[in-house]
């Protein structure tokens, strides 16, 4: 999984990056509620004076198990965030509530997105992992009620 941008030495100005995310992503987490993931991830970084913002666009499907009926569930995934990239010494610059902050290591010359984005779409997903009313797997709810017995 490579979400990395290189920004050591990047023109000033507007740089488009499109990452493609599958389930291997989660794997690095040891995330076992995520069985599949279809997502495209687009970030779009400009580099002012002195400063990085970022905007991340996610949208796509994950595979997770119904909390009822424990079939596949598809959940639509659809974030946008704008951050600044931080670095470390540099100059604060005024607090802007609509933006989050990447902070930067000390001489980081890449930019790793797959944190963030696997955060974003985690605190994406519903707490309540459901179907939609009736639309439950007849038999895997047959299969639970006998467990269930
Ligand atoms: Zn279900």
């Amino acid at each position: 999984m490579n979400c990395k941008i290189d920004i050591k030495g990047i023109a000033p100005g507007e740089h488009r990056y499109d990452f493609h995310i599958d389930r291997s992503l989660f794997e690095v987490y040891e995330n076992d509620t995520v069985s599949e993931a279809d997502i495209e991830a687009s970030a779009l970084l400009v580099k002012g004076a002195g400063c990085f913002r970022l905007t991340l666009e996610i949208t796509g499907t994950v595979t997770v198990a119904c909390d009822r009926c424990l079939a596949d569930l598809d959940i639509p995934v659809e974030v946008e965030q704008s951050f600044v990239v931080r670095f470390p010494g540099g100059a604060e610059e005024d607090e802007d509530v609509a933006e989050d902050e990447i902070m930067m290591g000390q001489d980081a010359s890449e930019l790793d997105l797959s944190q963030v984005i696997y955060d974003y779409v985690c605190t994406s997903l519903p707490i309540r992992k459901v179907h939609e009313d009736g639309k439950c797997d007849p038999e895997m709810m047959e299969k639970m009620k006998d467990i269930l017995k």
